[in-house]
């Protein structure tokens, strides 16, 4: 009962905010903490594992028939492998999903700590893009915006933990080799990566 090791490798830049702006300058933010390092939050990347394991059970015809949650009905009475491990209306999941950062997060904590202006942030590119609208599907004329992104070249990591047994864990990676992408906007080419996941030890607090 080892805990996975999540490692996000992206093939283009990726944009996963919090729906915050900076100041007027940057439309939509990278979620950053309070040290201004960006990461990808726990609870985005069980929401794409969740929608990969619910579509590779789907293709497959595994797992319990009678549990349909994108149609809002879980199981009733034993929680299926899937239930188990994202959790159900009844019961919170086995697995726990931690935010991944960067592989440099000292970089870009150092970085951060050493820049004074309050609206320029470490390591980031901001895309101006126009805006669409979404009525008629053209380009809105003197509507740009602005969005921050985080270059492909930077490597997230993070962990699943919970104590998971191999099935559990197998769901898992099963979701994970259906998906590659994490964040906003693909549809501008945005966020495209691969899901890998590693055993590892589980450390001391778990
Ligand atoms: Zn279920």
């Amino acid at each position: 009962m080892n805990a996975l090791r999540v490692i996000l490798e992206f093939s283009s830049p990726v944009h996963h905010g919090t729906g915050e702006g900076i100041a007027h300058l940057v439309d939509r933010a990278f979620r950053r903490d309070s040290d201004g390092v960006p990461h990808l939050s726990g609870a985005a990347l069980k929401g794409k594992l969740r929608y990969g394991a619910l579509r590779w059970m789907r293709t497959t015809g595994e797992g319990n028939p009678e549990c349909r949650p994108e149609d809002g009905r879980s199981c009733r009475e034993e929680p299926c492998l899937f239930c188990q491990v994202f959790g159900s209306p009844r019961g919170a999941g086995r697995a726990v999903f931690s935010d991944c950062y960067p592989r440099e997060a000292d970089w870009f904590r150092d970085y951060s700590a050493s820049i004074s202006s309050p609206v320029l942030q470490a390591g980031g590119e901001v895309r101006t893009t126009t805006a669409i609208n979404r009525r008629t599907r053209t380009v809105q004329p003197q509507h740009l915006f602005s969005t921050e992104t985080i270059p492909a070249h930077v490597v997230f990591e993070g962990r699943i933990s919970g104590r998971l047994n191999d099935a559990q864990q197998q769901l898992i990676r099963q979701g994970a080799c259906l998906l590659n992408h994490f964040g906003a906007d693909s549809a501008r080419g945005l966020g495209f990566c691969r899901f890998n996941l590693v055993e590892t030890e589980m450390g001391a607090a778990e």
